[in-house]
């Protein structure tokens, strides 16, 4: 049978672009679709606006710390309006390259929806049909509310990059990824910021004393982080029920009086005032509240299962380590698949379902020991086994220092940082690297080779430091601080 395509994309993002330029630079004809933004969420709403605002928002405390090294520069007010405009440009630029790689690679383009009428059809959005051999779902994920009622008084971190004014007062909910960085960013932009988690510490899943560090600098910075805690009740700022805020919180700066805010009140899913009432009895009214509770995959009205692709109990599309679903001529990749949502690993998944499909190399990924960071300020650059996980599995070493980093202790900052190494005792093997500083992000790519390459602590040990730098600790640790 002759198709029209021998692959369909369905899905602009980092994965979906790769495997479909890497397809057609191979001599595959290849189209994709995209409904919304050619990049998709780590281009337009995701990692690279969240990078320029992280930069963005360091400059606050990099002005403070200049003076104390001598230079003479006067704070002044952030211009988010200025700032946001400035970020949409570069936006619009990066999405241009995206199209410009697409159509220097003969992929045909199509903005717009596509949805799957049988496992060799895609039915576009104007009705058309299109059929390919291959077809690779890579249609991402998007970020969840919680089931409570007004939670769509909330924003998600979609709504972030199009705001109109900073928040003065923000709540943030949630304690993964996306809640710790934008709490950081916010504070940094000299936005008020209170995060509420409903666990016992943030950042569940990553190493204890690494998130220990980081919940602690982020209260050091401002930011009114809040354990065990969580909404149990929220309104549009201004109704009745603001009567009683007056004094029944435990915040000390509870917001405007209901009167002002009531006036400010926004139409419901807009974001904006908003009264809430927490588990710890506080009520306070937040200018924004930002709901940063996990993402989704997005697989809903796709007509996957009508045709036999499995899709899990959290929406996911099931795959094999080759990325084939249930149905062989359809393959998926990225977020949609809920297996690691980071964009590296969307595109080497990608690139190795073209080898797999298009090469004839089948290639399974390798979702081993992946490095990855989280941007919060300090940023937290982590590759392999927690401490935790680590001691569950064998007996370990652990090397772990903290100390007062030149820079900033020059400053008069109280910041630390923390280097750990998680060692095997039987293969002396470093099974987890956990850094917490500036920078750690930059430092765990290059450690994440050693550790993925199966280096021994020794390996790390005849090393030879690089000084004075603050990962250099991580060559001199001699003694283990424990063993577990
Ligand atoms: P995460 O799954 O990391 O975190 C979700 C948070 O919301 C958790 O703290 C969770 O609590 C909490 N939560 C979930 N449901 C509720 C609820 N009903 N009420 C209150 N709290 C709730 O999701 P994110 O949205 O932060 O990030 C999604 C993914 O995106 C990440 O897993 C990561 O893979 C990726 N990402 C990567 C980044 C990077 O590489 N730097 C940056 C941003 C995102 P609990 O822990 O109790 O479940």
């Amino acid at each position: 049978m002759a198709f029209d395509y021998d692959l369909f994309v369905i899905g602009g993002g980092s994965g979906g672009v790769r495997a479909a330029r890497v397809a057609a630079a191979g001599g595959a004809k290849v189209a994709l679709a995209e409904d919304n933004r050619m990049g998709g969420t780590c281009v337009i709403r995701g990692c690279v606006p969240k990078k320029i605002m992280v930069f963005a928002s360091s400059y606050r405390e990099g002005l403070e710390d200049a003076r104390s090294y001598g230079w003479d520069v006067k704070d002044g007010p952030f211009d988010w309006p200025a700032f946001s405009g400035r970020l949409k440009t570069e936006l619009d630029r990066l999405e241009g390259v995206y199209r410009d790689l697409l159509k220097g690679s003969n992929v045909e383009i199509f903005d717009l929806r596509a949805r799957l009428t049988d496992p060799h059809t895609i039915e576009l959005s104007d009705g058309t049909q299109k059929t390919a051999k291959h077809i690779l779902v890579a249609t991402g994920g998007h970020p969840v509310r919680p089931d409570m009622k007004g939670a769509e008084l909330g924003i998600v971190s979609d709504d972030i990059f199009n705001l109109k004014e900073l928040p003065k007062k923000l709540l943030i909910v949630g304690g993964g990824y996306i809640a710790c960085e934008f709490a950081c960013i916010m504070q940094g932009l000299g936005v008020e910021v209170t995060q509420f988690y409903r666990g016992a510490q943030i950042l569940r899943g990553f190493d204890d004393e690494a998130r220990g560090l980081i919940a602690e600098m982020m209260n050091e910075r401002g930011i009114k982080l809040h354990l065990g805690t969580n909404i149990v009740d929220m309104a549009p700022a201004g109704e009745d029920h603001t009567a009683s805020w007056s004094g029944t919180g435990t915040d000390a700066a509870m917001g405007a009086p209901a009167a002002e805010v009531a006036v400010r009140a926004p139409a419901a899913g807009t974001g904006g005032p908003v009264w809430v009432k927490a588990t710890n009895g506080s009520e306070q009214v937040f200018d924004q509240v930002l709901f940063a509770t996990g993402r989704s995959p997005n697989t809903r009205d796709m007509g996957l299962e009508e045709i036999g692709v499995e899709v899990g109990r959290r929406g996911e599309i099931v795959v094999d380590e080759y990325s084939q679903t249930a149905v062989p001529s359809v393959y998926a990749i990225g977020d949609v698949t809920g297996r690691v949502q980071l964009t590296p690993v969307a595109i080497r998944e990608g690139m190795a379902f073209v080898e797999t499909v298009f090469n004839g190399n089948p290639t399974p990924i390798d979702h081993d020991l992946i490095p990855s960071a989280v941007f919060t300020q300090p940023e937290l650059g982590t590759v392999g086994m927690s401490e935790e996980e680590a001691r569950d599995q064998e007996p370990v070493e652990i090397y772990c220092t903290s100390f007062r980093p030149m820079q900033s202790a020059f400053a008069g900052r109280p910041d630390r940082v923390l280097m750990k190494l998680v060692v095997s005792q039987a293969t002396r093997k470093v099974l987890g690297c956990h850094i917490v500083a500036p920078g750690a992000g930059e430092m765990i790519q290059l450690a994440g080779i050693a550790v993925k390459m199966g280096a021994t602590k020794e390996d790390f040990d005849r090393t030879v430091a690089v000084h004075p730098t603050m990962s250099e600790e991580l060559v001199t640790m001699k003694t283990p601080m424990r063993v577990a």
